[in-house]
């Protein structure tokens, strides 16, 4: 059984904005619900269900490196988190988008998936669901037949029906270069699914990639730290490769262990 993905599909920033007006006192009373649960513990346990599996679970919140209140408790980093007791043992943000798989993709047994960037905490719960999950560790820069960058995902199989990134994107100084690649490797029909660090009060993404250290004359496939600041724009740059359906979902749920101030998951469909 899959649980629907209940969220705020937004596909603009005057969107977000006319929604963020509307829902303000909603906001505001996840934030003071969530301070509320500051503890002077290093962890402490939350009944509820998990979306992923949906079964009753607990989620630990670890507080350790959280932000510190005024009466020395400190609020848990909620994103990174509240890891499910169940079988899949994933923190809220990585359980989430395999919720998400399930509720709009079905995730089904003849699905080729792929999972590039910096995290493979989620593939092996997706490879158990599917049997063919590819995780590619990362981005390889190349140059096509006319000499022009481009970025390889190594992906010699069929094309894919499922591409899936967490968190990489804002290091890739070539994004839109890489967004190709991502439309390239997906069947017709496909869908793009991730997340990135979103800096979701801003029109557009502010890009640091002036001063990188460059090879042959090129930047890098990737990079230790953040190039971009990603903002609204990323789903307009979505729409100018190529994809259609372009969104972000805002969630939040406190049954299912889905806390923090701004969650969005992006899909994208080729
Ligand atoms: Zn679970």
């Amino acid at each position: 059984m899959n649980l629907e993905f209940e969220a705020n599909r937004i596909e603009s920033f005057s969107e977000f904005e006319q929604l963020r007006t509307k829902m303000q006192h909603v906001l505001d009373s996840r934030y003071l619900f969530e301070k509320s649960l500051a503890s002077s513990e290093d962890s402490f346990v939350l009944e509820g269900t998990c979306g992923a599996c949906v079964c009753p679970t607990t989620f630990t919140a670890v507080t350790a490196g959280g932000e510190e209140t005024p009466s020395n408790q400190r609020v848990p980093n909620w994103r990174e988190t509240l890891r499910c007791g169940c079988s899949y043992h994933l923190p809220n943000r990585y359980r989430a988008v395999l919720h998400f798989l399930k509720a709009k993709t079905g995730l089904q047994k003849w699905m080729r998936v792929a999972i590039f960037g910096s995290s493979d905490l989620l593939a092996s719960s997706v490879e158990a669901e599917t049997g063919n999950c590819h995780y590619l560790p990362r981005l390889v820069r190349g140059l096509n037949d006319i000499g022009q960058p481009i970025l390889r995902l190594e992906d010699r199989d069929r094309a894919r029906h499922i591409v899936i990134s967490l968190d990489y994107l804002h290091l890739v100084p070539m994004l839109r270069t890489a967004l190709f690649e991502v439309l390239r490797i997906l069947e017709s029909g496909g869908r793009f699914i991730f997340t990135i660090p979103f800096h979701a009060h801003s029109e557009l993404t502010s890009s640091f990639t002036t001063h990188l250290p460059r090879v042959e004359g090129l930047h890098p496939a990737e990079f230790g730290g953040a190039v971009h600041d990603i903002g609204w724009d990323i789903l307009s740059m979505l729409r100018d490769v190529g994809f259609s359906r372009a969104a972000a979902y805002l969630y939040w749920s406190e049954e299912l262990g889905y806390f923090g101030p701004y969650n969005f998951i992006f899909s994208a469909t080729r």
